[in-house]
């Protein structure tokens, strides 16, 4: 049968697909992300997440989950009340929290992205349970989250290894956009239309990295960009961020530095 285009979204390409706010945006027509993540255990994810968010242009970020104090301390933006969001994020290091996070925004009608613990709890779950939603669901799995997603029925290697099938057998499999994490991102969609990300660096093999990607992504997401826009987006700017941060020939970065070289991502490409 004839493959499903595979292109890469090009520097030029990006600038049309991040979203300007208008003269007269406020910060609920930029979009609220709704987040769920972090737990007494992993504080640090929910503040990654939260950084991304905000640096990939959310009008306000609303938290949930355990760590509020520590959260409002590193990012006095956030909000804590219950209130409208236009796109969730559910999973980076939300420990036990995670069924009832993801079950609330499994039913909203606004679109998801799971990530990390999410998608642990997707695995256990399987494909049904995003048969429901009418909104667009957004998998952002690493190789091993990605081999839990597939049944266990392939390691981690095996998904690294052949990357674009994978991620196009999970897209298929869960009816939802897969951006598929590792030295080379790819995105699929059901349909088997793949874009894979050009830019990006190992030094972003580094702890909390994917947390600030589900963040930002969520933020694209929340702006309006429908997941095979939003994901694509999200990886470009993460990956020039990390390079940007790391710096030529290159040197070690935290996650935190990635968060804080957005921002001049986002203006290299606008
Ligand atoms: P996570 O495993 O959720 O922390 O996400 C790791 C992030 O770092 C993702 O954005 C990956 O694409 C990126 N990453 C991990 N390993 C590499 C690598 N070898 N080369 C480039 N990017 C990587
Ligand atoms: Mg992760």
């Amino acid at each position: 049968p004839p493959q499903a285009p595979v292109e890469a979204l090009q520097h030029a390409d990006l600038a049309a697909l991040l979203p300007r706010p208008a003269t007269e945006s406020d910060k609920y027509r930029r979009g609220v992300v709704g987040l769920l993540a972090g737990s007494e255990r992993y504080p640090g994810a929910a503040l990654l997440a939260v950084a991304g968010a905000l640096r990939g242009g959310a009008g306000a970020v609303r938290y949930q989950g355990r760590p509020a104090e520590e959260v409002v301390r590193c990012h006095p933006e956030v909000l804590l009340t219950a209130g409208r969001v236009q796109a969730w994020v559910v999973g980076p290091g939300s420990g036990d929290d995670t069924p009832e996070a993801l079950d609330d925004a499994l039913a909203s009608e606004v679109p998801v992205l799971v990530d990390a613990d999410g998608l642990s709890e997707l695995a256990r779950r399987g494909p049904g349970a995003l048969a429901g939603r009418a909104a667009p669901t957004l998998l952002t799995p690493h190789a091993g989250e990605a081999a839990r997603l597939l049944g266990g029925t392939v390691t981690a290697d095996q998904v690294a290894a052949a990357r674009l099938r994978h991620a196009r057998e999970l897209a298929a499999r869960f009816g939802a956009t897969v951006l598929l994490k590792g030295s080379s991102t790819v995105v699929a969609r059901p349909d088997g239309a793949v874009r894979v990300n050009p830019t990006g660096t190992s030094w972003l093999a580094t702890a909390g990295s994917g947390d600030v990607l589900a963040g930002l992504a969520g933020a694209l997401l929340a702006a309006g960009l429908t997941p095979w826009d939003a994901a694509p987006a999200a990886a470009y700017l993460h990956g020039l961020a990390g390079r940007l941060a790391a710096g030529e020939p290159g040197a070690p970065v935290t996650a935190s530095d990635v968060a804080a070289a957005l921002p001049a991502a986002w203006r290299d490409v606008a």
